[in-house]
């Protein structure tokens, strides 16, 4: 695969030169496009080994996500940052598979404040097993929400993990649901308790692996039942990329 991007990349400068036309822009242009004719997937040719083919980022960044969290090597939290949830907003979600994941997108977020900034959940998606990883143990799932400050475009990501237990009553709307728009109220994936997290400072876990986002993993998980589980499975089984280095970063815990 490398070698047809390289090919059509030579091809792109050829026929540039033939036009006589020289311009950077132009080469640039000709080397996107050739790079949207193919996709990001997990699988072993387009998968996370290859994604730097897509972003550069996703290679060479050391604030990647996601992490293996190690508990015993966590410091106390700057309560700066400490994060505060508004997500009982019930309300038309659209419900998506995006061939990566099956992506809710509700028309009106909830909101999340931390550090005195507000951030709007765009949307949220799951992964079919959790990606990041506490002391090694992956969780049967994960839901992302990933959430945006409108004026500094900064991501912050609420990671809630699902163990096996009792049935999600959110999960089976999703999960029954896909293409469609129905109501929903995204309070219903969070557990009783969300003031304990772990929180560090990572990236987006798809490309284009964006840094600087900010990530809060929820302590207390989330049931779903071994039937849910199995169900969203169908459609979504390895959609997680493997942990990343932690590099110079802290992670903290409340
Ligand atoms: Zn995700």
């Amino acid at each position: 695969m490398k070698k047809e991007v390289l090919a059509l990349s030579v091809l792109a400068l050829l026929l540039v030169g033939c036009n006589g036309s020289t311009e950077v822009k132009e080469t640039a242009h000709m080397h996107t496009k050739a790079e949207h004719d193919k996709h990001w997937d997990y699988g072993k040719n387009n998968g996370p080994a290859h994604w730097e083919e897509f972003s550069q980022t996703c290679a060479t960044g050391i604030h990647q996500s996601p992490v293996n969290i190690i508990p015993g090597k966590t410091i106390n939290m700057d309560h700066n940052y400490d994060l505060s949830m508004h997500e009982d907003v019930t309300g038309l979600a659209k419900i998506l598979d995006n061939g990566h994941s099956i992506k809710v997108t509700p028309q009106h977020g909830g909101t999340i404040d931390l550090h005195g900034e507000t951030f709007t959940l765009l949307q949220f998606h799951f992964h079919g097993k959790s990606e990041h990883t506490i002391d090694g143990k992956r969780y049967d799932m994960v839901v992302h929400m990933v959430h945006q400050n409108p004026i500094t475009k900064q991501f912050a990501v609420v990671a809630v993990f699902f163990e096996e237990g009792e049935a999600n009553s959110i999960l089976d709307t999703v999960i029954d649901n896909v293409g469609k728009t129905v109501t929903l109220d995204p309070q219903n994936l969070l557990p009783k308790d969300n003031s304990h997290y772990y929180h560090y400072v990572g990236s987006l876990t798809t490309p284009p692996c964006s840094e600087n986002v900010q990530w809060y993993l929820l302590k207390a998980p989330k049931t779903a039942s071994a039937v849910q589980i199995e169900h969203f499975r169908k459609f979504y089984v390895d959609n997680e990329r493997p942990v990343q280095e932690l590099h110079d970063r802290v992670v903290e815990v409340n």
